[in-house]
């Protein structure tokens, strides 16, 4: 198995990574993708094949807020980023965030102001929680939003955007990843720690690195979990990835994805679709993406995006 790095942290195409790529590479997977798969193969063929639309919930929209603003902290001089100065941010980034995303501001009814200045609150009690267990003035990240990517097999380019990456004095890295939904954290601590796994393996295929910590910030309870994972298990993970890449490839061609129910399906966008809450699921595409590369939809989510 071999690995190659491609783009770290810019990119010529913006959005999909695919500049300068190999010409073995004929496919591409994030983050999200993959444990859309591993948490129920179905979901990933309604998210990726299907593209089935979502509709953005309000917790999604949240979490995007609290990322955009927690990244718009880091702008500010050290000693400006103050508990204050991330509430004056709230407002202003959910004004951009909905000009630029004008279905956003369908979750609130017009006129529905109660709402949403709740909906602007809970995202400043969410912030309270990242202070309580961070001090933004003592850290200067390395990089924020920064979209990665490697290839792994010499066929598959693995991507996804990163929320911060700190990097010590001596070089250690630590992938931060801020998580802010509501949902039970050990429903979702598996998915996010794969998350994390798959950036510490493009950091390591790109940079030679180990990160020494992956870190997730649950900014409801204000606790923070840390993993540090080593070579040996970065090169399981990679085996695990590609196996999961053609486990995907097997069950396209067999236009074969079984529904996998779990506490997650709470949170599906997709049970009027799916046979375990009694749906049928679409007539199976007949032909797939033309190139998966430019797929915008197989693409890595946006920070926050998958809370
Ligand atoms: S409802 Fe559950 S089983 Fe059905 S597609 Fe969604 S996650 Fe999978």
């Amino acid at each position: 198995m071999t690995a190659q790095p491609v783009i770290d942290g810019q990119d010529a195409r913006p959005g999909d990574g695919s500049a300068a790529l190999p010409p073995t590479v004929r496919a591409s997977l994030s983050p999200s993708r993959a444990a859309d798969f591993k948490t129920c193969p179905l979901l990933y063929r309604f998210r990726s094949i299907d593209r089935l639309p979502e509709r953005p919930t309000v917790e999604q929209a949240r979490g995007t807020l609290v990322h955009a603003v927690l990244e718009r902290l880091f702008d500010l001089p050290a000693a400006a980023r103050t508990p204050a100065a991330a509430g004056d941010l709230v407002a202003p980034q959910w004004d951009r965030l909905v000009t630029e995303e004008p279905e956003l501001a369908g979750l609130f009814g017009a006129g529905d102001d109660a709402d949403a200045a709740e909906f602007l609150r809970t995202a400043a009690a969410l912030l309270e929680g990242y202070f309580a267990v961070e001090d933004p003035r003592r850290l200067e990240p390395a990089e924020r939003e920064s979209l990665i990517s490697a290839v792994v097999d010499d066929e598959l380019l693995i991507r996804g955007y990163l929320d911060r990456l700190d990097v010590a004095p001596d070089g250690a890295l630590r992938v931060v990843d801020y998580k802010t939904g509501g949902a039970p954290r050990e429903a979702f601590e598996a998915r996010a720690l794969f998350q994390l796994k798959f950036y510490a393996l493009v950091l390591w295929r790109t940079r030679g690195v180990v990160p020494r910590v992956l870190r997730l910030l649950y900014l409801k309870d204000a606790e923070v979990c840390d993993y540090s994972p080593d070579a040996d298990e970065l090169l399981r993970f990679e085996r695990t990835v590609v196996a999961l890449w053609q486990a995907i490839e097997q069950a396209t061609a067999r236009q074969d994805f079984r529904p996998r129910p779990s506490r997650l399906c709470d949170w599906c966008n997709h049970q009027a679709h799916c046979p375990t809450f009694g749906g049928t699921p679409p007539p199976f595409p007949v032909a797939g993406p033309a190139d998966p590369l430019t797929d915008a939809r197989s693409g890595p989510a946006v920070p926050g995006a998958d809370e």
